[in-house]
């Protein structure tokens, strides 16, 4: 079997968004239950803060938040991870989650919900998030391309503009993590978690790799044509000029 950019793990890191504390400790005493790492918090803007500093596989995000509209919640979720979010929400509105589901969410839940109704939907979700990730199965092995970037899951082998990159395993499972969310800023956080398979770590750790893999792409920090770093909140991969 091949080991792509990174092990698949089956437990999974959840951060529930809920402020109504009734239904925020029945979901993390569930989600608890079947083996999952779970983090909670009750406002939007705590949810935007945990996304930029813990790297999560679900975000499970209640429309009816007291800070943020829903909406507006998700657009800035969106804005700083692609991690899949599973919307649950008291209104039964058909074209409120149709926008939702446009504007970025992966799937929803109307409350009210039963636990096994939340397993499957986040099975399902966390299956397709896997099968497009590094080391999932599926269109995960696919060649991808950013710029002039060619990077090969399978073969584990990336080219630049045709040339051959010599790359370590693990500055590999960087570039590959990264070019497969082309314009997406990812947090540091994030690339420790999914890259790293850590939950806490060093930033240190992350910059030395990026320097290295920057080293072989012919680029540096101070004038970077493909990776970027945004200071204090994650790393980006795109193309030169921008992927717009
Ligand atoms: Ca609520």
């Amino acid at each position: 079997m091949t080991r792509a950019c990174r092990t698949v793990q089956r437990m999974a890191h959840v951060l529930v968004v809920e402020d109504d504390q009734f239904v925020r400790s029945a979901l993390i005493r569930h989600l608890t239950d079947a083996a999952h790492a779970v983090r909670s918090v009750g406002t939007a803007l705590a949810a935007l803060r945990e996304v930029a500093q813990v790297g999560f596989d679900v975000v499970i995000l209640d429309l009816g938040l007291p800070d943020l509209d829903g909406a507006e919640a998700l657009k800035m979720l969106r804005g700083i991870t692609d991690v899949p979010v599973i919307i649950a929400t008291a209104r039964d509105d058909e074209g409120e989650i149709v926008r939702l589901l446009n504007a970025g969410a992966d799937d929803y839940l109307v409350k009210p919900f039963s636990v096994d109704h939340l397993s499957a939907r986040m099975a399902a979700v966390l299956r397709r998030a896997r099968a497009t990730a590094p080391g999932g199965d599926g269109a995960g092995e696919e060649v991808v391309r950013v710029g002039g970037l060619a990077i090969d899951p399978l073969r584990r082998a990336a080219e630049l503009d045709g040339a051959r990159l010599d790359l370590t395993r693990r500055e590999f499972d960087l570039l590959c993590f990264l070019a497969r969310r082309p314009g997406v800023v990812v947090p540091r956080r994030e690339l420790l978690a999914q890259v790293w398979q850590q939950s806490y770590g060093d930033d240190q750790t992350i910059d030395v790799h990026l320097s290295w893999l920057r080293r072989k792409l012919g680029e540096t920090a101070a004038s970077p044509r493909y990776l970027h770093t945004l200071r204090g909140v994650g790393v980006k991969l795109e193309p030169p000029g921008g992927a717009g």
